[in-house]
């Protein structure tokens, strides 16, 4: 067992038993903010970077919209309810979170569907460029969308794939887009977003950032960072609940010559006139292309209001601070059993999440879940646990490794029910 922290942990208070991890709660100001979550009793939930939990409005809400808004009001309701602002209203909640101006994020289908839309937008925006350039360990849709961009437009345009350390001198004339996740999935390292986007910049590139895993609980100031184009995830951090969907982010400057490849009647300038022309919304509304889902957008709506009031730079200093403790507890009192940490290991280089390795990481993932600590797997050797400040504490965080502990010294993990994959891990 490791009984000496590393250097960079020197400075990190580690509470001596679980009544002191309980008085950093009784001190923590946001402790408070769990009561806007209905989380299951005994449960430890370290998995809101895949899944945000259920915010207590949210199911009131929904009833309301459903019974009320959708039973009473039917077709009116698009009108006498907002339904047909809510892509735009939601839109400029999440903005708010990311550093946004109002009117520069939409609400509207799925991250993956983002991405193939502004993916060719960027294309267009820079013709003559046929290089999008992305991170190979980028997160998989974000590589399978631009594959198939490429395949789309064959010999047109082209895949520049390069290691994270590469990405600098991969970057030249020939690139139209610069697209990368800002938050590692698997480790969590938090790549250098103003960095990376005016080293796109002085190529004449645009930056695309993938912001799922930092939306609601990384700051960000995606204006101040001139960043061109922007997606991001509804059901992680912003606890909007299963396939909630994603926002999308255009900055002001590109709006009225940015054009959505899936022209649909809803970012028409006018969708009921019916002209048999499209014509392009003005501003990011372009960027629908369907009827919005709006009872999944009623749901993101309460999952964003979940975080309000708050300042994501307050969630951020928690989050540091848990993984810090998760980090120095589990080299404490489980390295002995072979766990190697994948995440950086200085808060200010992570996300909100922490990832070790280990040969064994898929039953022992399983064995938590079932003692109550849901963190997930993830290939080919990861736990990875998130760490979101809103509803977790310090007790949590010496609960879950009291666990892991128990798991590792019992054995429990080698129980062949731990070892049977799941479809979703
Ligand atoms: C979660 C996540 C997605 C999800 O994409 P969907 O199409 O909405 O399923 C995309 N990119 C990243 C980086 C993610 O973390």
């Amino acid at each position: 067992m490791l009984d000496v922290f590393p250097p960079a942990l020197a400075e990190l208070v580690v509470p001596p038993d679980r009544d002191a991890a309980a008085s950093l709660d009784a001190a923590d100001e946001l402790a408070p903010l769990r009561q806007r979550f209905l989380l299951p009793e005994g449960v430890i939930y370290l998995d809101g970077n895949s899944l945000g939990p259920l915010p207590a409005s949210t199911p009131p809400r929904l009833a309301e919209v459903v019974n009320e808004e959708w039973g009473r009001g039917l077709v009116r309701s698009w009108t006498a309810h907002g339904w047909i602002d809510l892509p735009l209203a939601v839109g400029d909640a999440i903005a708010e979170l990311i550093g946004a101006a109002p009117g520069e994020v939409v609400v509207t289908d799925s991250v993956s569907v983002n991405l193939f839309k502004l993916l060719l937008a960027a294309l267009r925006l820079r013709p003559g460029r046929p290089v999008i350039l992305t991170d190979d360990a980028n997160f998989p849709t974000d590589l399978y969308v631009a594959q198939g961009v490429v395949e789309l437009l064959p010999g047109q345009v082209e895949l520049r794939a390069v290691p994270r350390g590469q990405l600098e001198a991969a970057l030249d004339r020939q690139v139209a887009v610069l697209s990368l996740s800002h938050v590692d999935f698997r480790t969590g390292e938090l790549l250098d977003l103003p960095g990376l986007t005016q080293a796109a910049h002085r190529v004449g590139a645009l930056a695309l950032w993938d912001i799922s895993h930092s939306a609601g609980v990384v700051p960000l100031d995606l204006d101040a960072a001139e960043v061109d184009l922007a997606v991001g995830c509804g059901y992680k951090y912003l606890n909007g609940g299963p396939g909630a969907p994603s926002f999308a982010y255009v900055a002001r400057r590109l709006q009225e010559a940015l054009a959505n490849p899936i022209s649909g009647w809803m970012g028409h300038a006018a969708p009921f006139d019916l002209d048999a022309r499209y014509r392009p919304a003005a501003g990011v509304a372009r960027l629908l292309a369907g009827t919005p889902p709006i009872l999944s957008l009623v749901a993101l709506a309460e999952g964003v209001r979940s975080l309000a009031g708050v300042g994501v730079a307050r969630l951020r200093r928690k989050s540091r601070a848990l993984t810090d403790l998760f980090i120095a507890l589990v080299e404490r009192e489980v390295a002995a059993w072979g766990f190697q940490l994948a995440s950086p290991r200085q808060a200010q280089h992570r996300g909100a999440q922490v990832s070790f390795h280990h040969p064994h990481a898929y039953p022992i993932v399983q064995a938590l879940i079932a003692r109550g600590v849901i963190g997930d797997f993830r290939a080919p050797d990861l736990l990875r646990f998130g760490f979101a400040p809103a509803y977790l504490g310090f007790v949590d965080v010496w609960d879950a490794v009291a666990r892991l502990r128990q798991v590792m010294a019992e054995e429990a993990w080698r129980a062949a029910e731990y070892h049977e994959r799941k479809k979703v891990t």
